[in-house]
């Protein structure tokens, strides 16, 4: 699979603000902030998209998902709520073809997202 710009930053090869890194994932924030918080959970494993994920991915779902949880309580988004997206495809708004949770929070969000 070629390499994204996640790869490279997960490598150190470019450098990122990282506010957590585990064996199974990295959380920076993102460079380009749709919200006062907007960080994005990404796995070090090089999946493309949700899409591309299969039954043996299970367990790192599940810890991608409980690191949002962490990471939208470290960050003090609780008491006013926070919005995870995945965007999955080209269509869907995806840019960086590795899979990515985006946790946005410290504004009102509308539904539906555009
Ligand atoms: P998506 O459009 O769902 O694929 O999201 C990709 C996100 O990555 C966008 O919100 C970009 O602003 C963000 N992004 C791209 N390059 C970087 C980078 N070098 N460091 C941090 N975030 C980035």
């Amino acid at each position: 699979m070629a390499e994204t710009i996640f790869g490279r930053i997960i490598a150190g090869e470019i450098p990122a603000d990282k506010i957590l890194e585990t064996e199974d994932l990295i959380a920076i924030r993102d460079i380009n902030p749709q919200a006062p918080t907007h960080v994005l959970i990404i796995p070090k494993k090089p999946l493309k998209a949700l899409s591309s994920t299969g039954e043996e991915d299970t367990l790192l779902l599940g810890k991608l998902l409980a690191s949002t949880r962490k990471l939208a309580e470290q960050l003090g988004l609780i008491a006013d709520g926070y919005r995870v997206v995945i965007n999955n495809g080209e269509s869907a708004g995806q840019s960086v073809p590795h899979l990515h949770i985006h946790l946005l929070g410290g504004r009102d969000f509308r539904w539906p997202p555009g």
